[in-house]
């Protein structure tokens, strides 16, 4: 049985790029945490900044972590990092393994299957 072949990456280079603005912006503001909450530790007021640094991260990080959960694969049209409940920031989308540089790699030979599709 032949598999159609499927379209070009290339096709999905706008989408594909928005899917990596919004797990850029996700390890932004994971990896902002503690050069944030360092800098809060130093100063003299200590407890005042580290509550105002530790609410206004667990703020920035839900708005993240929804943002990047809400984007949808350009190929399938599923949500790329979310399966069900759960929430994978991996770099293939979930549902049809397209991978979230798929417009700057080459082809591949041999297309991976996702890990988690519902067609199986
Ligand atoms: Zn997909």
């Amino acid at each position: 049985m032949e598999e159609e072949p499927l379209p070009d990456p290339k096709e999905y280079a706008a989408e594909l790029k928005k899917i990596r603005f919004r797990r850029l912006l996700l390890w932004l503001v994971i990896g902002a945490y503690l050069p944030a909450m360092m800098v809060a530790l130093d100063s003299p007021d200590y407890r005042k900044w580290a509550t105002i640094v530790f609410v206004s991260w667990i703020v920035l990080l839900i708005l993240a972590v929804g943002y990047a959960c809400l984007a949808r694969c350009p190929r399938c049209k599923e949500l790329f990092h979310t399966h069900g409940p759960t929430f994978l920031p991996l770099r293939r989308c979930l549902h049809c393994a397209l991978h979230v540089k798929a417009d700057k790699r080459p082809p591949e030979q041999n297309h991976p299957r996702a890990r988690f599709s519902k067609k199986q």
